[in-house]
């Protein structure tokens, strides 16, 4: 029998620099797969449906909640955002690892469903770096920096549900400490 594979969900406030983190692991790591979510946010420049996520009226994300295709979803800054269940479910039963990139709230959804999931909280080195971050990557007009940044204390007490919590002071080193994490994981004899 096929053992099932590892669900492995990545969540941090916005701008913590999770997404990079997650590009880079998946760069080198072409056996993870990546969960292309739902939402209903408009793609930003450069962003392709299907690649980055996948964009849809807020009438076709409701269908998918009504039709129970949702694995998990959650109302973000305004926006829906949920992922799909039958990727997910058909990697996993496949032997493949998959990764989610998810706010607190799904995480938690996930968290019930798959407790033997892997759930691991990225934080920025401090409030301040973080503020520059999103200031800097420049994708977000004021009022929604604003809104993002009123969130962070809120997105920060939920980092003790997490299993493991990892610093991205610098992108390589916390790349590093994931892979070292899924490896322990994989090599774990008991899971919850
Ligand atoms: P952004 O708009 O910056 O791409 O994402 C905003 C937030 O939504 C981020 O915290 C991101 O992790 C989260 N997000 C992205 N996809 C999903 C999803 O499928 N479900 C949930 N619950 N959150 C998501």
């Amino acid at each position: 029998m096929t053992q099932q594979g590892i669900l492995i969900v990545l969540s941090g406030p916005s701008g913590t620099g999770k997404g990079t983190i997650c590009k880079e692991l998946l760069r080198s790591h072409p056996e993870l797969h990546y969960s292309i979510s739902a939402t209903t946010r408009s793609p930003r420049q450069g962003e392709v449906d299907g690649i980055n996520y996948w964009f849809m009226s807020h009438g076709e994300f409701q269908s998918m909640v009504a039709e129970d295709q949702l694995l998990e979803w959650a109302e973000v800054y305004g926006n829906y955002y949920g992922t799909p269940r039958r990727y997910v479910m058909e990697l996993l039963e496949a032997g493949k690892d998959v990764i989610l990139e998810i706010d607190t709230q799904g995480a938690m959804q996930v968290k019930h469903k798959f407790p033997e999931g892997i759930f691991i909280y990225i934080i920025p080195p401090s409030l301040d770096e973080l503020a520059e971050r999103i200031y800097k990557r420049g994708t977000e007009t004021p009022d929604a920096i604003r809104k993002r940044l009123s969130n962070v204390t809120a997105e920060l007490s939920c980092a003790h549900e997490y299993h493991y919590v990892v610093v991205n002071d610098e992108v390589p080193r916390a790349v590093h400490t994931v892979e070292s994490i899924i490896t322990a994981e994989k090599c774990r004899i008991e899971r919850n």
